[in-house]
């Protein structure tokens, strides 16, 4: 958990850095999205060391801001500059390269290898960027990549976000602009698990609050009620239904009963800024006394 950008920073700073043979001094465009590669290599510890390496030499005109394995995470080209990860999609992008395959199944990404590297490695080195970049933890689309490059309103802190490289090919094929095809990280790459293992490092996420036990305290009303809400504190912005960080409540309760309240995150938006969370019940159309959970 980062508490701020200054944490976040420090955790990008202080990434072993190697710089990469080829990449471009500087960016043609803020970064926008952060994209998501496999290496197209086995399984083992040393591939993020070896991937830096190889970055470092190679005649290959190629090369990512990061690389991760199961227990470490290089960097290659700052993210002030441009990375030669997805042709012409480098130039408001940052690149991630995992290892392992497009080709791995469900199962295969969470693996203990995969799932070690993921939590450990890639989730917080994410989570960093989004804090020092602005993107959002967020799945974009194709669709927002697309705007990214057509469309002067496109809006970093709603249609940025991180990306499969598949997700930039489709995008590049659809604009006529060069792609190398790359279908990576596959079809079964865990988007939702992962983007809510991003967001469990930002500071004040819905992650924090996922699955609280409380007491139900008879003021917030009798079995059952009809509606539950919750709002982020302090921007005091309800969060059932509405575009951002979407939580959703489902729970009865009877009172002075402990309660577990499963409410799950949706969609974690741009950078919820929330430090507790206000939770009410809902009967009959009146608004019962809210608890707030720091
Ligand atoms: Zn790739």
């Amino acid at each position: 958990m980062f508490a701020d950008v200054t944490e976040a920073k420090a955790y990008l700073d202080a990434i072993p850095y190697r710089q990469a043979a080829h990449y471009r001094v500087g960016r043609l465009m803020p970064v926008q999205f952060a994209v998501v590669h496999s290496m197209e290599s086995s399984e083992h510890s040393m591939m993020a060391e070896q991937w830096q390496a190889a970055t470092a030499t190679w005649d290959r005109i190629s090369s990512v801001n990061f690389g991760v394995d199961d227990d470490s995470t290089r960097s290659c080209v700052h993210i002030t500059d441009t990375a030669y990860h997805c042709a012409s999609g480098n130039r408001n992008t940052v690149g991630v390269e995992h290892t392992g395959r497009a080709a791995q199944t469900s199962a295969d990404w969470l693996d203990p290898f995969s799932k070690k590297m993921l939590t450990t490695q890639s989730a917080p080195l994410y989570a960093a960027l989004s804090l020092v970049t602005g993107i959002p933890v967020r799945r974009a689309s194709v669709d927002d990549y697309v705007l990214s490059r057509t469309s002067a309103s496109f809006d970093v802190k709603r249609q940025g976000g991180l990306l499969g490289h598949i997700d930039v090919t489709l995008a590049a094929q659809r604009l006529g602009l060069p792609n190398e095809g790359h279908w990576d990280p596959g079809p079964n790459f865990p988007w939702t698990w992962f983007i809510n293992e991003v967001a469990s490092h930002l500071p004040g996420s819905a992650q924090e609050v996922h699955a609280m036990r409380i007491v139900w305290h008879p003021d917030i009303g009798t079995n059952p009620a009809t509606g539950m809400f919750a709002r982020l504190l302090p921007d005091n912005r309800t969060v059932r239904g509405v575009n951002g960080a979407m939580i959703r409540l489902g729970a009865t309760g009877t009172p002075g009963r402990e309660v577990v309240l499963p409410f799950e995150a949706e969609a974690i938006g741009p950078h919820p800024t929330a430090t507790n969370v206000f939770l009410a019940a809902e009967k009959g159309g009146k608004r019962t006394q809210g608890l707030r959970f720091a």
